[in-house]
Order: C-alpha cells, then sequence, then structure tokens
C-alpha cells in the first residue's frame, strides 16, 4: 500500500513542501527522518526505532516528541505499547482521509 507522508500537512511544518512517498513505512520513515534532521534541525530517533515504536517519548524534546508522533499517525502505524489513546480522539481527521 503506497503512503504519502507531507511536511506540512502531516507533520504541520508550516511552508515546507516535502512530500515523501512510498511503499513501506520504514522507506517512507527512513527518508522523512533524514529530511527533518537536516533541513529542520530536528533531532528525530532513529526511523527504525519510530516505525517499531522502540523509542524513549520521555527523553525526547516536546517538539520532536510531537513530529515524531504525527509521523507515526501518518503512517497509520500502531500506538506504542504504553499509549493510552482508547478514545482514538487524538487523532487527525486530515490523516484519517489521507489513509483510505
Ligand atoms: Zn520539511
Amino acid at each position: 500500500m503506497a503512503m504519502q507522508v507531507t511536511c506540512d500537512e502531516d507533520l504541520r511544518i508550516a511552508g515546507c513542501d516535502l512530500v515523501v512517498e512510498g511503499e513501506a513505512p520504514g522507506d517512507v520513515a527512513e527518508r522523512v527522518v533524514r529530511h527533518l534532521r537536516e533541513e529542520h534541525d530536528i533531532d528525530m530517533p532513529d526511523a527504525e526505532s519510530i516505525v517499531a515504536g522502540d523509542f524513549d517519548e520521555e527523553v525526547l524534546d516536546k517538539e520532536v516528541r510531537t513530529v515524531t508522533r504525527r509521523l507515526r499517525e501518518a503512517l497509520a502505524l500502531p500506538e506504542g505499547e504504553d499509549e493510552t489513546l482508547a478514545t482514538g480522539e487524538d487523532t487527525d481527521p486530515a490523516s484519517m482521509l489521507r489513509r483510505r
């Protein structure tokens, strides 16, 4: 299933027109993470860790945590084990549309 992540809409980094498309979450995450590090100076965790949900949110800056969460949402990745979003109200309608 092809997926697409845009900096502006999905990650809400205003004014950036980056669009990354790919077939695998790992591939897309890899390129988005590289872009975020290089172009936006955001110290993202490794793409592999993001996809696996294998990173410690507590140690991340607030901005990094927010962008990481949005990236995972954009990739439609399942929530990490210690996430409790049972209500599902945290889901962005725009990214819901995008997944269909
Ligand atoms: Zn960007």
